[in-house]
């Protein structure tokens, strides 16, 4: 037989090797920028245009390249930044591979300027696809340039697979930040179609902060500091009564490098716990510099994980310092503040985060079947209002969510005497029946046999309908506040408001201001708590950054779904027998009962035929 195996192509083999390293524009500013801080610069421009599908350009004032190196920098692994392996373990540069400018230079126009500063003219180097096409001296100021157009203009698929444009550049915005937060002593300006997006001067790391998330920011922050054998913990956690419904704000940099860790994050919020609401993220920007030694960062190029020797000593050390720091400036209860003595034997500490991740459950211990009343947890600790047959009952819950201590409180069982009323007592002839189970799911009885209704995702589906006929028909019901409601956000999370604002008008939405970092509002739609306005806004926004791609992007509809997710009753909420009714006559009141917005389903049934089954 004939020899089948072939050397592939230089060109073939480096646009499969691109596909590694750069994914999408975000992947280019990233490379780029790392170089730029590798190279010593302490001021760096970033420009970018149509989302970095036409252009990304990175200009730094850094050390430049002699002709040689400017030449070489496009081979494939190339670098200045290692010679062997054991340079690997003392790694103080961001890159080390030597293969992103090769990478990108095979799936993209590059040009390249650079000039070393004791040179009088610099080089210019023009790549396409892997070849040079010119080669150049060139008057240009210290430091380099290096711009990438028409990305992927050789690989129409991955082109096409690219997001929208507000996607993308969301990628791009967070890969900045996490560049720009590793580094405040370099200063920052990125464009964004020409205009300024961010002038980040160089300043301390609480400044830094503050010039990228908005000034109100500033009294969010908690200092964290601590030092040890093993680790330096420094920067600041947000206080819990700021925290967000998403997970932006969360930074963890080690030795520089923005990383995400869901072993060190668990780290943290047990270092929280109790002190947030349900379902809410505190933010953190905390740097961690350890011994180069002891982690290993050689997995992926554009993995942003990271190995270490000793995770659990980090992650009691970790918590230990949140907690302090929360501890100190009156934010956590005292008595709670356990600063462990023995922080630097780590043997104990071991044994401490085993106890900080035990899983705890949740069982409805007072769910009788046979009972038609409601639950005695709700009578024995009666906070609510007289239900209410309107329509807005179904809020009812959302502020009385109750707080833990009431749930636990309602445990210890008081025996009233509902609690005692035999089943036989009960109204038989009733034959329209619903339970709650679990706090969950509603059960019903239907004519062929039961109904089972994810209470959630039904109550969604309910509001998705309700709110997409506001905005599309009549305009919506608005309550007005009695005190304007001032919000704070970034500027680019103002921008999509601004984007939204008339939708969200027509649901009932008034804003008396917008102005560049927060928003006061005067009125909510009819039925919206005001506690939860801040959390719709911030639902909608992540929303809109992470627009679901193939759905054909509709700013009426991912409102309503996004506000409908926001507002419909949770999991885990108690309903009382008027609510559990309303809430399945609603359903089926639905054009599309049978899914959520999202389309999950929301009720499955069984028949009688199905439950004779399985007693034979
Ligand atoms: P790596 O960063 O892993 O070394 P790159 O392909 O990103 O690999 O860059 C190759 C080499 O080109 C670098 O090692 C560095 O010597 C040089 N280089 C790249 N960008 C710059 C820059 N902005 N300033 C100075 N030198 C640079
Ligand atoms: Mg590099």
């Amino acid at each position: 037989m004939a020899d089948i195996i072939q050397l592939l192509p230089d060109h073939v083999a480096n646009q499969i090797a691109a596909g590694e390293v750069v994914q999408r524009p975000a992947s280019v500013v990233k490379e780029l920028l790392e170089n730029a801080i590798d190279a010593g610069s302490d001021s760096i421009k970033l420009i970018i245009k149509d989302a970095g599908k036409t252009l990304v350009q990175v200009i730094d004032n850094g050390k430049g390249m002699s002709t040689t190196d400017a030449r070489l920098s496009f081979e494939r692994h190339a670098t200045s930044k290692i010679r062997n392996a054991e340079d690997l373990f003392q790694l103080h540069t961001k890159g080390f591979r030597g293969e992103a400018l090769a990478s990108i230079a095979a799936i993209a126009h590059v040009e390249l300027k650079t000039k070393q500063p004791h040179d009088d003219v610099g080089n210019t180097i023009v790549m396409e696809g892997s070849k040079v096409t010119n080669q150049d001296v060139v008057v240009t100021p210290q430091g380099t340039s290096v711009s990438v157009k028409n990305l992927f203009f050789n690989i129409p698929a991955r082109r096409n697979f690219l997001k929208s444009d507000n996607v993308e550049l969301r990628h791009i915005i967070d890969e900045f930040h996490r560049v720009a937060l590793a580094h405040p002593g370099i200063g920052f300006v990125f464009y964004n179609n020409g205009n300024e997006a961010f002038n980040l001067p160089i300043s301390n790391y609480r400044q830094r902060i503050v010039n990228i998330f908005g000034t109100k920011t500033n009294e969010k922050l908690v200092p964290v500091e601590e030092e040890t054998e093993v680790l330096k913990i420094s920067g600041f956690v947000g206080k819990p009564e700021f925290a967000k419904k998403t997970r932006g704000e969360q930074y963890f940099f080690v030795n520089d490098r923005f990383i995400k860790s869901a072993y060190l994050n668990h780290a943290i919020a047990s270092a929280y716990d109790g002190l947030l609401k349900n379902g809410t993220h505190a933010s953190y920007f905390l740097n961690l510099t350890v011994d180069p030694q002891t982690i290993d960062i050689n997995i992926h190029p554009t993995k942003t994980e990271i190995k270490f020797d000793d995770e659990h000593t980090l992650y009691a050390i970790l918590r230990s310092a949140v907690k302090h720091s929360l501890g100190q400036f009156n934010i956590a209860p005292v008595l709670d503040f356990e600063r462990d003595a023995n922080l630097d034997t780590p043997y104990e500490l071991k044994k401490e985060s085993a106890r900080a991740s035990t899983p705890t459950i949740e069982v409805d211990r007072s769910f009788n079947p046979f009972q038609d009343e409601a639950p005695v947890k709700q009578r024995a600790v009666s906070y609510k209002k007289e239900p209410t047959e309107s329509w807005e009952s179904l809020y009812v819950g959302l502020e009385s969510k109750g707080t833990k201590t009431q749930q636990d409180f309602s445990e210890v069982h008081f025996e009233t005497e509902e609690a005692t009323v035999s089943m036989f007592d009960k109204d038989i002839e009733k034959t329209h029946t619903t339970y709650q189970l679990h706090n969950k799911y509603i059960v019903s009885t239907i004519k062929s046999g039961m109904l089972v209704i994810d209470q959630h995702r039904a109550h969604q589906r309910i509001l998705y309908e309700d709110y997409l006929q506001h905005l599309t028909i009549k305009g919506a019901l608005s309550q007005q506040l009695l005190f304007p409601l001032d919000l704070h956000f970034s500027n680019q999370e103002i921008a999509v408001i601004i984007q939204l604002k008339e939708d969200l008008e027509h649901t009932g939405f008034v804003f008396s201001n917008v102005k560049e970092e927060s928003i006061e509002i005067i009125g909510v739609p009819v039925g919206v708590p005001e506690s939860e306005v801040s959390i719709i806004l911030e639902q909608l926004i992540s929303d809109v950054e992470n627009e679901v791609p193939d759905s054909n992007f509709s700013a009426t509809d991912l409102l309503a779904k996004s506000m409908a997710k926001s507002l419909a009753i949770k999991t885990g909420q108690s309903l009382q027998k008027d609510e559990q009714e309303h809430l399945v006559n609603k359903l089926f009141a639905c054009k599309e009962p049978n899914v959520s917005p999202t389309n999950r389903t929301t009720f499955v049934t069984m028949s009688v035929d199905e439950l004779d089954k399985k007693f034979i």
